[in-house]
């Protein structure tokens, strides 16, 4: 097996971004006195950031201020796997969960984030890697085989079958010669980014635009009164309208506890190898997943590394959002032997660094936007369930348009309109999640070693869907 990463509490992502001055400056010092605004933002993720940069692009002469407690993008936004798509390979559970039309309207509205994300990059100076290079998702094991056959068929019947490419499995081996691919479905309309150095370059851009962005400043109390009231510790912001994008860390608050709960997601990235990429064949810079429901990502890099992503996995009974969501050394490994099974030609090449991030899971694995308080003042967007990176461009549209009250058909989406399904209270909620998840990892691995699962951990991988829930198999 490789060797074991160091432990980070930053993603290799960010520390990259960070390495290079445009990513790091300007500074954002932390809130020091109290303060006034029109809007005030907690958060500085992408829905956060995403939500300044549209607010300021359609009023440019309000005052808007955003709190976040670490740095920006130092949360998931700065440590995801950098895949940027839309919602193509939902349309099942869309469906299910929207109706056929709504549906649709939101696969073709998210549709478009990922290219004017990488216009925007464009547009701003700002070298995230993009590159529009495809979603290819691959089977793993004969019970992946045929699998996107009813996602085929529903597309068919909404006139969107060409967003989707079938590939045989030699076909698969010509993009990327693993050993565990079988055959696999391509999103063409999907690209992959350089996250921490995105998360930067929005924060770059919004102090350049005016937006007041303080670091290293908690919101230790909020009331969604009328102003709305954010307390740190150096200052407190009274605004008229406020918004959440707190992503997993929203889960502590009571009125989305119901909404939403977190799991784990764990990362590596291996030193440079462009020669091992080139006998795998794997030089389209495709992202690579498979069809578990504990799931696999894996991406380049433009020097030549992996980066492999698990998702599905939880720290024990974590409550709350701790350093084992930072990094879990027996993920760490799990992950890095991942490396070399999946990739062989990387056997011997070094994990340079490891880490993880909490993911926001919604019932419906859909994000959730709306609004509360005393006047619906206070509007939020959190559920994007480890789908995030392309979507939350979309989710700081939805978020402007409710901060103006403005009718243009962003705030009548499904995403604003349908809510979502909740979660049980504890104490069933933390161990019934544990446990669920542990019989949908054990199934996953026990399939793809080519063994039988066994009807117990088959029965408790899939009650989450016999709840009602779009988690885990069918
Ligand atoms: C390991 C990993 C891999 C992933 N891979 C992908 C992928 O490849 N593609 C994809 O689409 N999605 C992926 N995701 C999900 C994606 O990263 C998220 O959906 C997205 O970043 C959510 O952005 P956000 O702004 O809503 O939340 P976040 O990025 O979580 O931002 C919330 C911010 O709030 C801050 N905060 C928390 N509490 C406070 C407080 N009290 N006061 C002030 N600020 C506070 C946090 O520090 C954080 O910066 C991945 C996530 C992880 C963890």
């Amino acid at each position: 097996m490789s060797d074991v990463p160091r432990p980070a509490r930053r993603s290799w992502w960010l520390e990259e971004a960070l390495s290079h001055p445009e990513f790091a400056d300007p500074p954002a010092p932390p809130l020091s006195k109290d303060t006034e605004a029109d809007v005030v933002i907690l958060g500085g993720g992408y829905t956060g950031m995403w939500t300044a940069w549209f607010l300021k692009e359609r009023e440019p002469g309000l005052d808007v201020i955003l709190l976040e407690a670490d740095i920006c993008g130092g949360g998931p936004s700065g440590r995801n796997g950098g895949f940027c798509d839309g919602w193509w390979g939902h349309l099942g559970d869309m469906v299910e969960t929207y109706g056929e039309a709504d549906a649709l309207e939101l696969l073709m509205t998210v549709g478009r984030s990922p290219t004017e994300i990488g216009e925007w990059c464009g547009r701003h100076g700002v070298d995230a890697w993009f590159r529009h290079s495809g979603d290819l998702a691959v089977a793993t094991n004969p019970n992946h085989e045929g699998r996107w056959a009813g996602l085929i068929e529903t597309a068919a019947r909404l006139g969107v079958e060409d967003e989707y490419l079938l590939l045989t499995p030699d076909e698969v081996q010509e993009r990327c010669a693993s050993p565990a691919f079988g055959s696999g479905m391509l999103i063409p309309d999907a690209a992959n980014l350089q996250p921490a150095r995105l998360a930067r370059g929005l924060r770059r851009v919004l102090i350049e635009t005016g937006v007041r962005i303080h670091e290293g400043t908690p919101v230790t109390r909020f009331r969604a009164s009328d102003p709305a009231v954010a307390e740190t510790p150096g200052g407190t912001v009274r605004a008229g309208r406020a918004v959440v994008g707190l992503g997993a860390w929203a889960t502590s608050w009571k009125a989305f506890r119901p909404k939403t709960t977190v799991r784990g997601s764990y990362m590596v990235v291996t030193e440079p190898a462009p020669e091992r990429l080139e006998k795998l064949g794997w030089t389209g810079g495709e992202q690579i997943r498979d069809l578990r429901s504990s799931i696999h990502y894996a991406r380049t890099t433009p020097d030549g590394r992996i980066a492999l992503g698990l998702g599905g996995l939880q720290p024990d009974l974590a409550r709350r959002i701790d350093h084992r969501y930072d990094y879990l050394p027996r993920y760490a490994e799990r992950v890095a032997g991942d490396v070399v099974r999946l990739f062989p030609p990387f056997e011997g090449i070094a994990i340079e660094a490891a880490w993880g991030g909490p993911i926001n899971v919604s019932g419906f694995t859909m994000p959730f936007f709306g609004s509360m308080g005393a006047r619906a003042n206070v509007h939020y967007g959190l559920g994007y369930t480890g789908n995030g990176v392309g979507p939350s461009h979309l989710g700081g549209k939805i978020l402007a348009a409710l901060t103006l009250d403005a009718d243009d058909g962003f705030t009548r989406l499904g995403v604003v309109t349908r809510e979502p399904k909740r979660f049980p209270r504890e104490p069933v909620r933390s161990p019934g999640m544990l446990i669920a998840n542990a019989a949908i990892r054990r199934k996953d691995d026990l399939e793809d070693a080519g063994r039988r699962v066994d009807p117990f951990t088959m029965f408790v991988a899939r009650l989450p869907r016999r709840l009602g829930y779009h988690l885990g198999p069918r």
